[in-house]
């Protein structure tokens, strides 16, 4: 097969860490981090940061964190840090003995909190959330200061400590920095520090009902932490004076140095986790690992393979322009990794039952078919033959067109590792509808060719009727019709470009027996249909299988349009 050149596409900050080296900067060492919020599932979007910060240190050898940014307890739940965890091994990354959490510093949090009051530059303010926000201004028009900006240190310092006794309500009072309310940076107009939550955390339990933001958090975990190269996504660009402000103000440990990138988009998907809440919430999928969604455990479910999902998140790049992938680089990626993998098999997915007339009718061949004819090591494997058969219903005509080139009464093809048929009657049901084809066969074609040296125009896949396995076949289409369904900004929800079309159940496919018994998560190509996996839906005797990709490739088109040239097959 034809494959397009993967030479590594650029990647700025390898070239930034490679110099902080060279000039041995932070005394030569790379540390960088992970930071989820356990409030979703991982998607595609974060194996990119995944792969980035675990890929830095692996190239250059230094050590990524993995820290959970849990400093929001109303939205944050076990489930996510459990799937986080597992979706961070799946992609074939391990973090080893660290694992952080920005609640292991919340001591530490407050304590600088309580230094920066005293220093004034922090202060307890009253205004309720509303008028904070109103107070706080506009793009083009500065903030006003809350009333109680100017409120004594003490009086602050005893309103902190009762935020954090418990004696106040949720909404009633913030800590915020004292900053400059008229700055052209909105974040630095005296950014809140901490709020009133009255919520269990789920490690911290009720120690606290005060908890920091992730601003305020961010930082200063990244420089407890040692991080020297602290990256992550264009928007928080205009975070970063803050940052900085904070890094400079309190007495940490160190600078990590922070570098944004931009975010991966991808067509035709939602990446936001609220999206992707919204989708689980409302029953627009059957949950976060809906074989359609672009969470790791979808794709997962899906049939992808973690190397498929590097090799694409090497292939998309690192640079600071926003952009959108086309979602036919991903599924290229798959199916080219796939095709090295998967073995191949025989399934029928609209079946029409064709009995061979000359075919005795005790008889059964075990003929024998590649597994893969992309790896000679893969074997061969018996597949049943007999006189009744399944056939694919779409590759009958009863009057074909010029361009159909498959089964037609009177017509021959070759079923595949198996014999020459030529059809020669059709019979109907009372309503006109084909119900099944008889056909004749050629004993000397056994294998496949004729010795007279004929030809056929078409090779179909086939299952043997009584040896097949009824299984639930799953089809998926994009999950929505739009390139952009994020793009909100004409006054349509991202809802409105679902695809009502983007699952289809076939309820009896007809398998071939070698995969009665396949695992949940193999993985197989069903000769001429798609790469198919298998869903842990199966029940014995009944096994499930996901459509992970088709076999057209739409993303060779993509490329010829863009003028990427294909690699010669070496
Ligand atoms: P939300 O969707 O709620 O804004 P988030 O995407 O910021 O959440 P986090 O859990 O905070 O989710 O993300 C963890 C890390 O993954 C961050 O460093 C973030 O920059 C990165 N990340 C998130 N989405 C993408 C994306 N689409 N492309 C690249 N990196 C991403
Ligand atoms: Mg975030």
């Amino acid at each position: 097969m034809d494959g397009f050149e993967s030479k590594v596409p650029p990647n700025f900050i390898r070239s930034i860490i490679a110099e902080d080296i060279k000039y041995g900067k932070n005394r030569g060492k790379v540390l960088t981090r992970f930071p989820p919020e356990p409030n979703g599932y991982l998607h595609i979007g974060h194996a990119k940061s995944i792969c980035l910060n675990f890929g830095l240190v692996a190239e250059f050898g230094g050590f990524c964190n993995f820290r959970f940014d849990d400093t929001n307890p109303g939205k944050e739940e076990v489930e996510y840090v459990d799937s986080i965890m597992n979706d961070v091994r799946w992609l074939g990354f391990d973090w080893g003995d660290r694992l952080f959490h920005a609640s292991d510093y919340f001591e530490q949090l407050f304590e600088w909190a309580v230094d920066l009051i005293k220093a004034d530059k922090a202060y307890v303010d009253s205004l309720s959330a509303e008028e904070i926000k109103e107070f706080r201004g506009t793009l083009t028009e500065p903030g006003k200061p809350s009333p109680y900006r100017d409120r004594p240190v003490e009086e602050s310092l005893d309103l902190f400590q009762r935020m954090r006794n418990g004696e106040f309500a949720d909404g009633t009072h913030v800590l915020r920095a004292k900053i400059d309310m008229a700055s052209p940076n909105i974040n630095l107009r005296d950014p809140v520090m901490y709020r009133i939550r009255k919520l269990s955390h789920w490690r911290t339990g009720d120690k606290w009902c005060i908890y920091p933001m992730y601003d305020y958090a961010h930082g200063q975990s990244d420089a407890l932490e040692g991080i020297t190269h602290s990256i992550c996504t264009m928007e928080y660009e205009d975070h970063r004076p803050l940052y900085d402000w904070f890094l400079d103000n309190i007495k940490v440990p160190g600078h990590p140095q922070q570098i944004e990138f931009a975010r991966l988009n991808l067509s035709y998907t939602v990446m936001s986790k609220r999206k992707l809440l919204q989708l689980v919430q409302e029953g627009h999928v059957a949950g976060w690992d809906d074989p359609r969604m672009p969470t790791l455990a979808g794709l997962r479910r899906r049939g992808y393979t973690p190397e498929a999902v590097r090799n694409f998140c090497e292939r998309i790049g690192v640079g600071k322009r926003e952009s959108l992938v086309d979602l036919a680089l991903l599924e290229y990626s798959v199916r080219e990794d796939l095709n090295l993998k998967a073995r191949r098999v025989m399934g029928v997915l609209r079946p029409i039952r064709v009995v061979i007339d000359n075919y005795p009718e005790d008889r059964v061949e075990y003929l024998d078919a590649v597994n893969n004819p992309e790896d000679p090591s893969a074997g061969t494997r018996k597949v049943p033959f007999s006189r009744e058969l399944f056939l694919e219903r779409e590759d009958f005509m009863e009057n074909p067109p010029k361009q159909f080139y498959r089964l037609a009464p009177g017509r021959e093809v070759r079923l595949r590792y198996a014999y020459f048929i030529k059809c020669v009657d059709v019979v109907k049901d009372s309503g006109g509808q084909v119900v099944e084809l008889h056909c004749t066969y050629d004993p000397s074609t056994r294998g496949g060719d004729a010795p007279d040296g004929r030809k056929v125009k078409a090779t179909l896949h086939w299952v043997s009727a009584p040896h097949a396995v009824e299984s639930e076949v799953r089809l998926y289409d994009k999950l929505f019709l739009r390139p952009d369904p994020a793009d909100e900004r004409d006054g349509s929800s991202f809802r409105d470009g679902i695809n009502p079309d983007s699952l289809e159940v076939i309820g009896s496919a007809k398998l071939e027996p070698s995969i009665a018994e396949a695992p949940a998560g193999s993985r197989y190509q069903f000769e001429r249909l798609g790469y198919f996996c298998v869903d842990p839906d199966s029940t014995p005797g009944k096994p499930v299988f996901n459509r992970t990709v088709t076999l057209k490739d739409t993303w060779a088109k993509v490329a010829k349009a863009e003028g990427i040239h294909k690699a010669r097959k070496a």
